[in-house]
């Protein structure tokens, strides 16, 4: 295969990513485990916990504030109610689920650029599934990866790729994740991808201090994103033990 025709992989994370969901997803979590499981204050600064994911937070909250793990059924009755929270928010501020500007028309303009494109969240399915729909990002044969499929993010990214890899017909060569938080950085290097910075402020200012070599504020210029992710990517470590980390 030659350079010329070579796949290139784009995956993205949602929250903060492609949506600017990453305040209503908070405080929605938050009130889901203070409703289910009576828990009252956890922290926010996912960041902290083992695995920033849906079903890893959940786990690590139980273990810490309730001394035990939670079940297969609590989890499942915690993300359906953090669904209907979002839902119930939805209804009142839809303005609270807008696309990151330019968001809903990426995966098109990338694809025309010739990059292949799939998601990777730390969401469970059915929430990622809603704040897609809800902020106009159409996700028509998108492969993508969820928090309902592994707990690592790195494994979720992972699984992304090779779903995309499998709609395609054809292994990436080169790969890159797009994040908004320094742990979609961490698990972008521990797979030995690529990495772009979605964020502004404080945000972007901490995805650039932990190593991240291009931060967007959004998806307006896609030529000058096109550049980054070209620079960035890189063939997915295909051995754990030699990958950086
Ligand atoms: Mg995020």
């Amino acid at each position: 295969m030659t350079a010329a025709t070579e796949r290139r992989l784009a995956v993205f994370d949602i929250d903060g990513t492609l949506t600017q969901t990453a305040h209503v997803d908070e405080s929605c979590y938050a009130e889901a485990i203070r409703l289910e499981w009576n828990v009252e204050n956890i922290s926010t600064d996912w960041g902290a916990y083992e695995h920033s994911t849906d079903n890893a937070i959940a786990s690590e909250v139980s273990r810490t504030r309730r001394g035990r793990d939670a079940t297969t059924e609590e989890l499942a009755s915690l993300r359906d109610r953090f669904v209907g929270l979002l839902r119930a928010q939805l209804a009142r501020e839809p303005g609270l689920f807008r696309e990151t500007p330019g968001g809903a028309r990426v995966f098109a303009e990338l694809r025309a650029r010739g990059w292949d494109v799939a998601i990777a969240t730390g969401g469970w399915t059915p929430s990622a599934r809603l704040k897609l729909a809800t902020a106009g990002i159409s996700t028509d044969r998108v492969a993508a990866a969820f928090a309902c499929d592994a707990r690592p993010r790195a494994d979720i990214i992972r699984l992304a790729m090779s779903r995309a890899d499998a709609l395609a017909g054809n292994l990436a060569a080169r790969v890159a994740y797009l994040g908004d938080g320094r742990w979609d950085l961490t698990a972008s290097r521990e797979l030995g991808i690529g990495f772009v910075g979605i964020g502004t402020g404080v945000r972007a200012q901490s995805l650039a201090e932990a190593g991240a070599a291009h931060v967007f504020a959004d998806f307006y210029d896609v030529d000058r994103l096109v550049a980054a992710l070209e620079r960035v990517a890189a063939p997915p470590c295909t051995k754990p033990d030699r990958c950086r980390s």
